[in-house]
């Protein structure tokens, strides 16, 4: 028989923290720390096996399921001293979700299950107090009703509202028990009246009903969601822990709270946490009741706090990682009921790896592979302009100042619910989400928006937990906003913001400025400097990191991120400039060979100028130049102008004036006319257009052996890589490699300064990466160039992707985007083979990638693994391909992997 239950209690448990995937983060926490002695309230979990089975017999309990359950209920009892639906010592427990990722506040829970019309009066008599047990019913019916029967938690909120009204009192602890008992058995009612059946007095029957409901929340749209936007597989199911109530809200000696070992926001060293008085947990993580700093708990149990400050280093300690703990307080007692590794700002994250080694409590290994790589590309995020912000608030923009949530600068248009913010920003707005409060039904829309404001809530709460993960900036408990989001407005200080209204949100200081701030890019911090030297030094065997930079002030850049070379060069980027354009249109439209000519000439001076400038920034380090590339007709006029063209040459027709002019509209429409194409990605493009104008790549290849020896000259060091682009033939390589010696070595000649270069080709047409063995023969080095590459592969127009991705990628068509995640299995596999017989040819043929994916995460880990000798990437997303690389490196280690270079 399948092993569906493992007990924990009295200082042993069945499970333990290896057992994550069966027990979930929860569960095997639980046991974990009961087999550390620490004080947990005694229980059971129902494993994830479990939740398959259910799952996959369509919502039945497999064989011996239910019978595991009693059985270790009747543990339960007999450790907790109670019995359960005893109505003089009954016992009443809490059902919990735990995934094996966490997922917080995205799965249900129910608390005070056990309790009815009978045992009601039994927690009364033992706890000497009445009010709080019928205070545990009503919620109880609340909860039960809300999760397992599906009626909406305002129903019975507002009926509670009703009644403190008709009190004339404002908190819930006001209410007298008498009241209380009236409220349930108007709960009760409301229970019948809608489901057609009296509420369950069957306390086994509401356990059995509440493990179910707690295995169905795994498919609620909000943890559906949550699943997605994490990369969290949907069948990895819940575990349920059942375990026995421990009450926060006994009164003044009691309390409940959530604290991390470490500030979740900075990272600092400091326990970062908050405390409700006489409340249940649930009161805090749903930000329902603000809770108090930690200093309450100080103040009123000076021993308490110590014990909580002692467990939380000792968890953290254990773990080897920061903590967020969640603790009741029942009547002086202390209890623990969750530890898991805390969620983090990116910054954060960087700073406890970092400080966690320093500490020697992790090795250099461990930390690097406790940061995601987007987490230190986030190290690098902007920042506001520090005096734009000043003057705004001088200016009296400042909205409200809440608690600093998560850090970050944002800045949106103001939105007040989830599913708007959603549908603005597909329609490429930037938004920022305005909640009273963020409930977890709002992933979807705190995950679109920048930022998020909350007006109530602590650093705790929902909002904050959530957006901390999510990376987003988020300013909490901004008590002076009053949200309407009905009318869709929020109003404070006399002022009132209304949907689209553009603010400035500071996720670090807490401020709601109106008006948009001005950003500035982020540095890189000493710290994340050093942990990046780390990385780099993992990584010396494997690959390199180099930039994809179009001008000297990229490159500056792109170095200052730890860039080792640029990988891509487009000159292309370097046309669009306002001064050049017209001069490019004039080469591209000219009729005659000299005209074109002349044009060059002009255009070779700013090509050679750039050039320096960026082989003076990257003085010693590599410079991949790529020649000439896309459509030609990108430098056309576009529709718009093309008509106003075409109404000028008419005008003047019809005025029957300037003679020569018409004729100059006339060669120009001609031309273009001419030049257009129906599939221009597949049209006159790359080599093609240098090969049937091979006085294009003549001027520009002049450019660049002018720049690198001029520079050369004045003590630079320049290692010039000049690369062919969308070869794919043996015949189109050989031919651009001549050509481009032939003036490459003219220069040298010319000016006597003898610079050493390369010719190679980028790899982006499929047939290119099949004959990639004759290509290698004229090819001193390759670069995937997976843009292309994907494009031709799937036969997908990278330009016309987006009328059908997202509905392929909601249909599990395919996994990913394959634009931005390499598809590794097709792909990836067109790279292997051009790598295997490019190298088989010219085994020392240095190989790289210059697409997208050179900054994506797995991608650079598949780079690796096919032994290239470097991605290459935009300079914001360096950072990451640096440590992504030195991850990839240390997991083939671990794994026993060979040395990378063999
Ligand atoms: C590519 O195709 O991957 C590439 C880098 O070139 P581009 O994006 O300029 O076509
Ligand atoms: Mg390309």
């Amino acid at each position: 028989m399948t092993k569906y239950v493992y007990f924990f209690g009295q200082g042993k448990a069945e499970g333990s923290s290896l057992m994550r995937n069966l027990l979930g983060g929860k569960g095997c926490e639980l046991a974990e720390m009961t087999n550390l002695g620490i004080s947990v309230p005694p229980g059971f979990t129902i494993t994830t096996q479990a939740w398959a089975a259910y799952n996959r017999a369509g919502h039945e309990w497999p064989e011996g399921l239910w019978e595991q359950a009693l059985e270790n209920l009747g543990r339960l009892e007999s450790v907790a001293d109670a019995g359960f639906g005893d109505p003089k010592r009954p016992l009443l427990v809490s059902v919990r979700s735990g995934a094996r990722a966490s997922m917080p506040g995205m799965m249900e829970t129910i608390l005070n299950l056990g309790l009815n019309d009978a045992t009601v009066d039994g927690l009364a008599a033992r706890t000497r107090n009445e009010r709080f047990a019928w205070d545990c019913y009503r919620r109880f019916v609340t909860m039960f009703a809300n999760v397992v029967l599906g009626i909406r938690r305002e129903v019975f909120d507002a009926e509670l509202e009703a009644v403190k009204e008709r009190l004339g009192v404002k908190t819930d602890p006001e209410v007298p028990a008498a009241e209380l008992r009236k409220l349930t058995d108007a709960f009760k009612d409301i229970v019948s009246d809608r489901t057609g059946r009296p509420f369950p007095q069957d306390v086994k029957e509401q356990l059995r009903l509440s493990i179910n409901a707690v295995f169905d929340s795994w498919f609620a749209k909000k943890a559906t969601e949550y699943r997605r936007i994490h990369g969290i597989p949907e069948d990895w199911g819940t575990a349920v822990t059942v375990m026995a109530m421990v009450f926060g809200n006994l009164g003044e000696t009691s309390g409940t709270g959530v604290g991390f070992t470490r500030d979740p926001r900075t990272g600092e060293r400091r326990f970062y946490a908050e405390f409700l008085p006489n409340a249940q947990g649930e009161d805090v993580v749903a930000g329902i009741r603000t809770p108090l700093p930690i200093e309450a708990l100080q103040r009123r149990m000076p021993a308490i706090y110590e014990q909580v400050l002692a467990i939380a280093d000792r968890l953290e300690r254990h773990y080897k990682d920061m903590q967020d703990i969640e603790f009741t307080v029942q009547d002086g007692t202390l209890y623990l009921l969750q530890t898991r590794a805390g969620k983090r700002s990116a910054r954060a994250a960087v700073e406890v790896a970092y400080d966690l080694v320093d500490e020697h409590v992790i090795d250099q290994h461990t930390a690097l592979l406790r940061v995601r790589p987007q987490e230190v590309n986030e190290a690098i995020r902007p920042v506001f302009e520090v005096k734009d912000k000043a003057s705004a608030i001088e200016r009296g923009r400042l909205l409200a100042r809440g608690l600093a949530a998560a850090p970050g600068a944002a800045v949106g248009k103001a939105v007040f619910d989830a599913d708007r913010a959603v549908e603005w920003v597909r329609a490429g707005e930037k938004v920022i989400l305005v909640r009273p409060e963020t409930s977890p039904e709002d992933v979807a829309g705190m995950y679109a928006a920048e930022g998020i404001v909350t007006a109530r809530g602590g650093r705790t709460s929902h909002a904050a937990v959530v957006a901390v993960g999510m990376g987003k900036a988020c300013v909490v408990g901004a008590a002076e906003i009053a949200v309407d989001e009905h009318r869709r407005i929020f109003q404070v200080g006399g002022r009132v913001v209304r949907e689209g209204d553009s603010i400035s949100v500071d996720g670090g200081t807490g401020e709601v400025i109106l008006d948009t701030i001005a950003l500035v890019e982020g540095k890189l911090t000493p710290k994340v400097r050093e942990f990046l030297s780390w990385a780099d030094r993992y990584r010396t065997e494997g690959l390199g990191v180099r930039a994809n930079a179009d001008t000297p002030e990229d490159a500056r850049r792109a170095r200052e991120f730890g860039a080792e070379g640029i990988g891509l060069v487009r000159t292309e980027h370097m046309f669009f400039a306002a001064d050049r354009i017209p001069i490019v249109r004039e080469m591209i439209m000219a009729g005659e060979q000299t005209t074109r000519r002349s044009a060059l000439e002009k255009l070779r001076p700013f090509q050679r100028d750039d050039f320096m400038g960026i082989f003076r920034e990257m003085n010693g380090l590599p410079v991949t130049i790529r020649l000439l590339d896309p459509p030609l007709h990108e430098f056309l006029p576009n529709p718009k102008e093309f008509k106003e063209l075409v109404e000028k040459r008419s005008r003047l027709e019809t005025l029957g004036i300037n003679p020569e002019e018409q004729a100059r509209l006339d060669e120009i429409i001609a031309n273009v006319e001419k030049l257009r194409e129906a599939n221009p990605m597949l049209g006159h493009r790359g080599c093609r257009l240098g090969i049937t104008n091979p006085e294009i790549y003549g001027m520009q290849v002049r450019a660049i052996m002018e720049a690198a020896c001029t520079v050369a000259e004045q003590g630079v060091r320049v290692e010039p890589e000049i690369m062919i682009p969308l070869t794919g033939t043996v015949g189109e390589m050989k031919e651009t490699y001549e050509q481009t010696k032939r003036v490459a070595d003219g220069v040298i000649a010319e000016t006597g300064v003898a610079v050493r270069y390369l010719i190679g080709t980028m790899i982006e047409v499929p047939r290119a990466a099949l004959i990639a063995a004759q290509i290698a023969e004229h090819a001193e080095f390759f670069s995937f160039g997976t843009n292309d590459l994907t494009q031709l592969t799937y036969g997908y127009s990278r330009d016309d992707v987006a009328k059908f991705l997202p509905k392929y990628l909601d249909m599990g068509l395919v996994p990913n985007d394959p634009f931005s995640v390499l598809d590794q299995e097709g792909v990836g596999e067109m790279i292997e083979m051009g790598i295997q017989r490019g190298r088989s040819r010219r085994p020392d043929l240095k190989i790289g990638i210059c697409g997208e994916h050179g900054g994506e995460a797995s991608s650079v880990e598949f780079c690796h693994r096919v032994k290239m000798n470097y991605v290459s990437c935009s300079p914001y997303l360096i950072p990451g391909a640096r440590l992504a690389a030195a991850q990839a490196r240390i997991k083939e280690r671990q794994a026993g992997g060979a040395d990378y270079r063999a």
